[in-house]
């Protein structure tokens, strides 16, 4: 892993198999949205590919450390014995935030796929005018270095970003 450099290309580890996982992460954020949340959707697979858990952002109460990949950590730690987690994956909307990789990472859960990426993400917000967020959209390899984090998902990035300028713009 040392000769991972920042820019390295790993969207050629996502398999078909991971883009059904991905595919409903994305359904999970439409879910968000349509509930008035915005649109964050993952999914905890075992390494069997059994799917344990999902989730969906549940910020709009007001709780903004609601999201999904932190809720699935806080899953994992309870009901994934702690020898099995590092096998399972958890696939995502979105990049983990630092919150939620620093959660994955201490609880030993293993590899993340996300459909877009933190960079993604930042560059949309920040060309639709949207105010900048307090936490720093950090990537996932510089809070949890540890843990593999592959992404984007070039055929899910149009939708996500449809759905998350429908968020921030409305329409
Ligand atoms: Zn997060």
């Amino acid at each position: 892993m040392s000769a991972r450099g920042p820019r390295c290309e790993r969207r050629a580890m996502i398999t078909r198999g991971d883009l059904v996982h991905l595919r409903r992460c994305v359904t999970l954020a439409g879910d968000a949205l349509a509930a008035g949340d915005e649109p964050f959707g993952s999914v905890l697979v075992s390494a069997t590919g059994v799917v344990l858990a999902e989730d969906r952002n549940r910020v709009a109460g007001g709780d903004h450390t609601r999201h999904p990949e932190f809720a699935l950590a806080r899953w994992a730690a309870e009901h994934v014995p702690a020898a099995e987690r590092g096998a399972c994956t958890v696939y995502t909307s979105g990049e983990h935030c630092p919150m939620c990789s620093a959660a994955h990472a201490w609880v030993g859960l293993g590899r993340i796929v996300y459909a877009v990426s933190s960079a993604q993400l930042t560059g949309w917000l920040r060309e639709w005018g949207v105010p900048e967020p307090p936490v720093a959209a950090l990537p996932v390899r510089d809070v949890a270095p540890g843990v593999v984090a592959e992404g984007p998902a070039d055929e899910l990035v149009e939708e996500m970003r449809a759905l998350h300028r429908r968020c921030q713009l409305g329409g």
